[in-house]
């Protein structure tokens, strides 16, 4: 896939559109809400950068959560231009309206190398519905458009698909550089390659798996999306979560889906110094069990021995994996030469849970491998440890990055491809 990026020539002097991904997590600070985790911010940082060196008008457009159409104060974009302000100390205005006679003054009123940033996009209705009226309206503010929301690249919005097919469209250098890292994963992995997937939507994840299984030499799972594998395995899985019952969703059976994933991948693989064998689909071998995330009263279930002398159907759910598993990932882990690593492998923000997700980011990090690791809840984690500095390439996309890793066309790729 070849991208168009943006050259001097395409923007010297020029209004320039971005779309940029500033849905970030805020907190509640002194005099209001504040940015928590700022990596997407940054990522935005190397195209404004260019785009000032030449010259530009500079106007950012992004979503923030789910406001679902209508404006809820607490998911606007404010606190983020405060960050740009005051934290990198960028010229930037912000307008709380995303179209309209306001936001069209303020465009034209835009000095070079300012920049202006809108107010969240899907508080308009339209956003979603890759609208053309929308689309009109935001391609007006400007000359050229840019995509540098790669993670909101596998939705057909309004920002990402209609705009784009309104004014001379091109790719961040963000986006581009996401698509390169994931692309070369697919493409050209050093082995060992070792997948690792957590996290509790299975939906999200599976197509990923199917995928780039094939490329990995050894998949790790954990989360919520293990007690699909465990129970496809036979093993009990008492009240923990599982998909497709407790989301209430389209009956997908991804118990049936996890089974036939374990049987098309029963071939031993060894890793470890010759010969130590191994299925190619390792979920957990113990797990950290409650009877609810808030409970302090935990056992650890041994799930190759203890299955026998426990009850079916105890009131217990599995929330992280346990000690023995932890051992064993890292050591696979620890030999690995390139790592995919997607959502935590338990409930991490209950620290009786944490220690799965903590052990494995820290094994991952020592392990010297190239490591692609990405999703919100990932970042989150690693972010909570301190340990965000640790790693090669740290993505900002969850849900886009695994469609792209599950051979999916991403619409805003299409849209600001040569
Ligand atoms: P996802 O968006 O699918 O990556 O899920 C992230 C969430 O999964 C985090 O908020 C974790 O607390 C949650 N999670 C991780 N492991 C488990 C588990 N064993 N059971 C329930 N939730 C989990």
């Amino acid at each position: 896939m070849t991208l168009k990026n943006p050259t001097t020539n395409d923007v010297a002097n020029k209004t320039v559109l971005i779309r940029v991904d500033y849905n970030v997590p805020l907190k509640q600070g002194e005099t209001g809400l504040e940015v928590a985790e700022p990596k997407r911010i940054e990522d935005s940082l190397p195209i404004i950068k260019f785009l000032q060196e030449n010259d530009c008008k500079i106007i950012l457009m992004s979503h923030l959560g789910r406001p679902k159409g209508e404006r809820v104060e607490k998911l606007s974009l404010k606190p983020v231009a405060e960050y740009l302000r005051n934290k990198l100390e960028l010229p930037v205005k912000f307008i709380s309206e995303t179209v309209g006679e306001t936001v069209k003054i303020a465009a034209t009123e835009l000095q070079p190398r300012e920049i202006l940033l809108l107010e969240n996009l899907r508080f308009q209705p339209a956003e979603t519905k890759n609208d053309e009226v929308f689309a009109q309206q935001l391609a007006t503010l400007a000359d050229i458009y840019i995509n540098e929301a790669f993670s909101a690249s596998h939705r057909t919005h309004t920002s990402i698909v209609g705009v784009a097919k309104l004014l001379p469209a091109f790719a961040g250098f963000h986006l581009q550089k996401e698509v390169e890292n994931l692309q070369r994963l697919m493409d050209r992995p050093e082995h060992p390659f070792v997948m690792i997937i957590g996290g509790a939507k299975i939906s999200d994840k599976v197509e990923a798996v199917k995928n780039l299984h094939q490329i990995a030499d050894i998949v790790l799972i954990g989360g919520g999306v293990a007690n699909n594998f465990l129970k496809a395995e036979g093993i009990e899985t008492h009240k923990s979560c599982l998909e497709d019952e407790a989301a209430g969703k389209e009956a997908v059976d991804y118990v049936a889906i996890a089974q036939k994933l374990i049987k098309d991948n029963q071939t031993e693989r060894m890793l470890k110094d010759g010969y130590i064998p191994l299925p190619k689909i390792l979920a957990p071998i113990d797990v950290v069990a409650a009877k609810d995330k808030a409970s302090a009263d935990t056992e650890i279930i041994d799930l190759t021995h203890d299955m026998a002398d426990t009850p079916n159907d105890k009131d217990l759910r599995y929330f992280d994996i346990g000690p023995r598993t932890i051992r064993l990932f890292t050591d696979l882990i620890l030999q690995a030469k390139t790592i995919f690593w997607n959502g935590p492998l338990g409930v991490f923000e209950q620290e009786q849970f944490a220690s799965g997700t903590r052990e494995i980011a820290r094994a991952v990090a020592k392990s010297g491998a190239e490591t692609i690791l990405g999703g919100g809840d990932t970042i989150s984690a690693i972010h909570q440890f301190g340990f965000e500095d640790r790693y090669d390439y740290v993505s900002s996309a969850g849900g886009a990055a695994l469609e792209f890793l599950a051979g999916k066309e991403l619409p805003g790729l299409v849209a600001v491809q040569k």
